[in-house]
């Protein structure tokens, strides 16, 4: 069952003040009409009726899919001892278990887990796409305003990296990351009952220490 609650909140935008729900979890197998919020963004989004603007509100909130098997607790802050007490279990029934940061993550991992893709596997190919698109000197990095999964079709992962006013696709079999992921496993080692953060700062940060041991 999915776990909400009204609270007062301040209007950024006109300052003031008005009830609003929000939701501290969502189970997506039983909350359906929830869920598909979740995967548009629009669970966090807020309406002012005194000014009618739109803008979102992150509280900590947390994920489940019981069918897909993973847990993802979205927050800037740590994740609380409350959900690090069950993520032994849950490790151990198989569950990938997450952080997202920012709602933009939030959507991307829900889309790459009920792909049935490892979210690892997904950060190296958006990472290959970004190093093939700065070496192929088809832009500059400061230009890229983001790299995003899309989806996986006959094995082959398709990522898109988007500048201002276009965009340019890559796509990338399931095999070769595969093969780059399973021939360096300690490398991309990941502790899943601390609900860690696997994005592109987490594959940046990889990367970085490499060269910094290397140089
Ligand atoms: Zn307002």
């Amino acid at each position: 069952m999915s776990q909400s609650r009204e609270i007062i909140y301040k209007c950024p935008y006109c300052q003031k003040e008005f009830e609003m729900t929000i939701y501290d979890a969502v189970n997506a197998n039983k909350d359906l009409d929830e869920a598909e919020r979740c995967k548009s963004g629009d669970i966090f989004k807020q309406l002012c009726p005194h000014c009618h603007k739109d803008f979102m509100v992150m509280n900590p909130f947390v994920y489940t899919d019981i069918d897909n098997k993973f847990i993802i607790f979205v927050s800037d802050e740590e994740v609380p001892e409350s959900l690090q007490e069950l993520s032994k279990s849950f490790d151990e029934a198989g569950y990938r278990l997450r952080r997202c940061r920012t709602i933009k993550e939030f959507t991307e991992k829900i889309q790459i887990f009920e792909d049935g893709m490892d979210d690892i596997l997904v950060e190296l190919a958006k990472y290959d796409s970004f190093i093939e698109y700065i070496d192929n000197r088809k832009g500059n990095a400061e230009d890229i305003s983001s790299i995003e999964y899309q989806h996986t079709k006959d094995d082959v992962m398709k990522i898109n990296v988007r500048c201002d006013d276009r965009g340019l696709s890559f796509l990338i079999p399931i095999a070769a990351l595969e093969e780059v992921v399973n021939s360096q496993k300690d490398f991309f080692a990941i502790d899943n009952k601390a609900f860690p953060l696997i994005n592109s700062d987490w594959i940046i940060q990889l990367y970085n220490d490499a060269e910094g041991l290397i140089s």
